[in-house]
């Protein structure tokens, strides 16, 4: 691709550990420049605007009001904006649908959502991976970040998943949400290692369905493929009858699943660990009690489920507590 392409004119920080350029099959993507290591930050980026509206009802006037309050400069930088790359997009509401990420605003709280999206001249600029190399966590305010989830090395393309929840989705389920056939390592046909990710995906599924009682996969709720087939444990699992024991066993086994999978960055654990170590710490029985607090003391993740395992089948004094308390959270 020509080096005149709109892409190369965007603005990049002085200090980005990244350039743009283009990526086979893929239009342009980002790829690092130099090693950035895990953890460390990519790119913190401000909107070019925000418009306060659920994405579903943004409609072109939205987006031609918030482009004539752009200076300029920022005005120009979105015209640069190309329909995956290869031409201009035939409309402002598609090149603000393609290049904007919804926001959590200040203020907001889970019951009184304020929908906004905010226009990101370069995360809009990362690919899709369903094992990528970087994440976006989900923050409030109107400026989003970067990090990287593993080492990238000098020259590799930084990818993000655009959805939340893919690491319960197997390929086909996943490529019909994208609408395109993603082509990362993960999704590669015919592989072991393709196979073996689809079958621990959907493990994960399955293990998030007892320990919430409720399918994750918002559009498959229905599914005629159920994902727990015994029915006394899927009612189990709605009324929240799953003792602590168990619950601490699957959400230790998700956590085994997710990392060979290659998908339990540091991100993913912050958000993880507290219920972990919640559950461990909520048994009545002292034995218990005891049990679980060594099997968070080993040093690898299959060595504390290998200790879990030692809870298996054990109820609990705060078994019936603990479900009262879920099912009134649920309204059930
Ligand atoms: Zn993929």
């Amino acid at each position: 691709m020509p080096s005149s392409h709109p892409y190369s004119c965007l603005q990049l920080p002085t200090d980005a550990p990244f350039e743009l350029r283009s990526s086979v099959g893929k239009g342009w993507g980002v790829f690092a420049t130099r090693r950035i290591a895990r953890g460390a930050l990519i790119l913190r980026e401000d909107p070019l605007f925000i418009i306060r509206k659920h994405p579903a009802h943004i409609i072109e006037e939205d987006v031609w009001r918030a482009f004539q309050q752009l200076l300029p400069d920022q005005k120009q930088q979105f015209l640069l904006l190309r329909d995956n790359s290869v031409k201009p997009f035939t409309s402002m509401n598609a090149a603000c649908a393609e290049n904007s990420f919804s926001l959590r605003t200040p203020g907001e709280s889970k019951k009184s959502k304020a929908p906004a999206q905010g226009l990101f001249l370069l995360h809009s600029r990362f690919n899709h991976s369903c094992l990528p190399n970087a994440k976006i966590p989900i923050v409030e305010g109107e400026s989003i970040e970067s990090f990287a989830v593993r080492d990238i090395l000098p020259g590799e393309e930084i990818t993000i998943c655009y959805e939340p929840d893919f690491e319960c989705q197997t390929r086909l389920e996943r490529h019909e949400v994208l609408r395109f056939t993603c082509d990362c390592e993960v999704c590669q046909p015919g592989t072991l290692f393709q196979q073996l990710s689809d079958s621990r995906r959907r493990l994960i599924r399955g293990l998030e369905y007892l320990t919430q009682g409720k399918d994750l996969d918002r559009q498959r709720r229905d599914s005629s493929s159920p994902l727990i087939i015994d029915p006394a444990l899927k009612r189990a699992a709605e009324t929240f009858d799953i003792s602590v024991s168990s619950r601490l066993i699957y959400r230790l086994l998700s956590v085994v699943l997710l990392y060979d999978e290659g998908l339990l960055d540091d991100i993913m654990l912050q958000r993880l660990w507290p219920g972990i170590s919640r559950l461990a710490g909520a048994f009545g029985s002292e034995e218990n009690a005891v049990i679980a607090q060594l099997a968070l003391e080993q040093d690898t993740w299959v060595k504390k489920l290998e200790v879990a395992f030692k809870l298996f089948g054990r109820r609990d004094p705060v078994d019936g507590a603990f479900a009262k308390i879920l099912r009134l959270k649920r309204g059930i």
